[in-house]
């Protein structure tokens, strides 16, 4: 069955509450609170004025497939050609395409859980066996490559990977890549590697695992517009993968979104070749939030949290509350007006936790703080 991703269904729920006349602090949904940065909206508009409004080639337009191996080699320390980029709407057709053209029904993959929740629901829709690897607070929010080596069967097929991640904003460290990496290589497996927050990163340097010897060619590195260049709406992403595949994803393009918007894609190449100080920027004051939402959930009876490298998330451990994740999370919506979503969401061994999205204002963080605050020591 295809499962669902649960931030648009609190996002429902919270709306309907404030359309009652209550205050909510949206602190579930996974979008920058920031605007796209002024050069890229003005290349979209000038890309309609220019009839940028027709259809395209199905892999993406051929300078914007160049833009993309530029900068995609550039920030990875290597290099690809345009022939190994896919532009497709939005980073999550990639993880569509990728299982779609990888997996056969009845092989496995693997998936971080909790993780994001599309990975599993789209193995399971597709007959394949979604195979768990825990994604444990007690290491950072990193996985376990000893864990990982018993999970892989002769049916197993692809590991996917996602760091800095969502929801816990952990991150990857060499010494797991590498472990994942000499796991895939005996084992013959294709990694697909979402590295959609790769600028997102607080004082440390992304690594990605197609950077390690003999990775490159059987890694899907999944990326976009979405987080960086606060660019949600616009559905813009791509893959950058081995040649072999590229055509095979492009051809899944054809028949089900023939190309992306065309003046879209020219934006997303402004934003890739244009200044890139408003992602440090952006990612400066998610810096300072991330600091306060800690430091201030730290203060709540019965709530830890560890601190995130990455993303725009943060995961609190909740156990000590005495709460399930669903009943946490639908309490602080209707008790307290802040909408956050349970660990649940994101998979089974997610249970435990939420996730808060610090995707909002300095302010507004405060006061959500005040709020989770007051309404669990009511519990006492
Ligand atoms: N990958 C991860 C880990 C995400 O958190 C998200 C969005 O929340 C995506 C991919 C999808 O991004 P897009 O909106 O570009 O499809």
């Amino acid at each position: 069955m295809l499962g669902t991703e649960t931030a648009f269904e609190v996002l429902a729920k919270a709306r309907a509450l404030e359309a009652q006349g209550k205050s909510i602090i949206h602190l579930e949904i996974g979008e920058p609170d920031f605007d796209t940065p002024g050069n890229v909206k003005a290349a979209g508009i000038d890309a309609i004025q220019r009839n940028f409004t027709h259809y395209g080639p199905s892999a993406g337009l051929p300078d914007v497939r160049k833009a993309i191996a530029e900068y995609s080699g550039k920030v990875r320390g290597m290099e690809f050609s345009p022939e190994e980029v896919v532009v497709v709407p939005g980073g999550k057709p990639v993880m569509f395409y990728a299982i779609m053209a990888i997996m056969n029904p009845g092989d496995e993959i693997i998936y971080p859980n909790p993780g994001f929740p599309i990975y599993e629901s789209m193995i399971n829709f597709m007959g394949g066996k979604a195979v768990p690897i825990h994604i444990r607070e007690e290491r950072e929010f990193s996985l376990d490559v000893g864990e990982l080596r018993k999970l892989v069967t002769d049916k197993t097929r692809m590991i996917i990977i996602n760091s800095p991640a969502n929801p816990t904003g952990g991150i990857l460290e060499r010494a797991d890549l590498e472990g994942i990496a000499e796991i895939a290589i005996k084992h013959d497996l294709w990694v697909l590697s979402d590295e959609i927050y790769q600028q997102i990163i607080y004082g440390k340097q992304h690594l990605s695992i197609a950077t390690l010897p003999g990775m490159k060619e059987r890694t899907i590195i999944l990326d976009g517009f979405s987080k960086a260049y606060a660019m949600t709406g616009w559905r813009l992403g791509y893959g950058v993968m081995n040649k072999s595949i590229a055509p095979h994803i492009t051809r899944l393009m054809t028949n089900s979104n023939s190309c992306t918007a065309t003046f879209t894609q020219m934006a997303g190449a402004a934003a890739l070749r244009g200044p890139q100080d408003s992602v440090r920027k952006m990612t400066e004051e998610f810096r300072r939030r991330r600091d306060l939402i800690v430091g201030g959930l730290n203060k709540i009876p019965g709530f830890s949290c560890k601190m995130p490298h990455g993303a725009f998330y943060v995961f609190p451990n909740i156990k000590k509350s005495g709460k399930t994740s669903q009943q946490m999370s639908d309490y602080l919506l209707n008790e307290g007006g802040v909408a956050c979503l349970p660990g649940t969401s994101f998979g089974a061994l997610g249970e435990g936790y939420l996730r808060f999205s610090y995707a909002n204002s300095e302010e507004n963080i405060r006061e959500a703080l005040k709020r989770i605050d007051a309404a669990v020591r009511k519990l006492k």
